[in-house]
């Protein structure tokens, strides 16, 4: 792949995707998607709205099923027969850009109903690890609150604490700033930067290049459907190759 960091092969990665190539009806909205995730990575997502950044995501989700190719995870295909859903997603979470949240619950049972259902774990636990992470992102006074009484980076920091909750070894976010507004994304950025400090493996589409820049490990810039370059942050920023990686860059200098 156009700048794979190297010293990695695609056996040691987390996540595969091969050959990805998505349609909906007569239209091919990923094309020949590849690309690996190592642990510890945070992989950038960038390209303009309709590119098939968020089919991707819901594709390596399984909200999707692709048309064709496959997404390996510790190299299984996670389209197999086989495979449980849900199992898979407890591993490979998902931060949505509208948050997803459970209205009609509490933001404590937000973070215990997936553990308790999915993980089976006893309430307890559930509760133990539902404490841990909303504390992690701030959100422990809220534990009674419904979503509806939150402010939009609240309910993404709530939402970010439930994905955490089920121990995920990849998480992967939508735009997860894009609905906010502005004075609220800084506090979601912020616990994102502190998940990717720590180690997590990431998979985030985003408009914020300057998180991008400064948080990514790598960036993959798609568009219609393709990863036009991917590289480095240094390498896409710094010094991209193709005429339209430098053109989308340029909308937001
Ligand atoms: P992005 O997230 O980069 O904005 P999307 O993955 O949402 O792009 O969409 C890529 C293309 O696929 C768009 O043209 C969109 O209209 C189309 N698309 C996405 N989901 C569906 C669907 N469920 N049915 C039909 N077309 C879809
Ligand atoms: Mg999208």
């Amino acid at each position: 792949m156009d700048g794979q960091i190297s010293g990695r092969t695609a056996a040691d990665a987390i996540i595969s995707v091969r050959h990805l190539s998505k349609s909906f009806g007569k239209h091919e909205v990923l094309k020949d998607i590849d690309f690996n995730v190592f642990k510890g990575d945070v992989t950038t997502v960038i390209g303009a709205s309709g590119s098939g950044k968020s089919t991707l995501l819901r594709c390596i989700n399984l909200l999707e099923t692709p048309s064709s190719g496959q997404i390996l995870y510790h190299g299984q295909d996670v389209m197999g027969r086989h495979v449980d859903a849900a199992g898979y997603r407890s591993h490979v979470g998902m931060v949505f850009q509208s948050f997803n949240l459970f209205y009609n619950k509490n933001v404590l049972d937000n973070c215990m109903v997936g553990q308790i259902r999915v993980l089976k774990r006893s309430k307890q636990q559930a509760y133990e690890e539902a404490i841990k992470y909303l504390g992690k992102v701030g959100m422990l006074p809220y534990m009674k609150a419904k979503p509806r009484q939150l402010s939009g980076g609240q309910k993404q920091r709530v939402a970010i604490a439930r994905a955490l909750a089920m121990n995920p070894e990849v998480l992967l976010f939508d735009e997860p700033t894009s609905a906010l507004d502005p004075e609220m994304v800084g506090e979601v950025l912020d616990v994102m930067s502190a998940l990717a400090k720590e180690g997590m493996t990431m998979i985030v589409v985003t408009h914020e290049m300057a998180f991008a820049r400064q948080v990514s490990t790598q960036v993959v810039y798609m568009n219609d459907g393709v990863i036009c370059e991917s590289g480095t942050p240094d390498q896409i920023f710094g010094n991209p190759q193709n005429d339209k990686t430098k053109d989308f860059l340029a909308r937001f200098l």
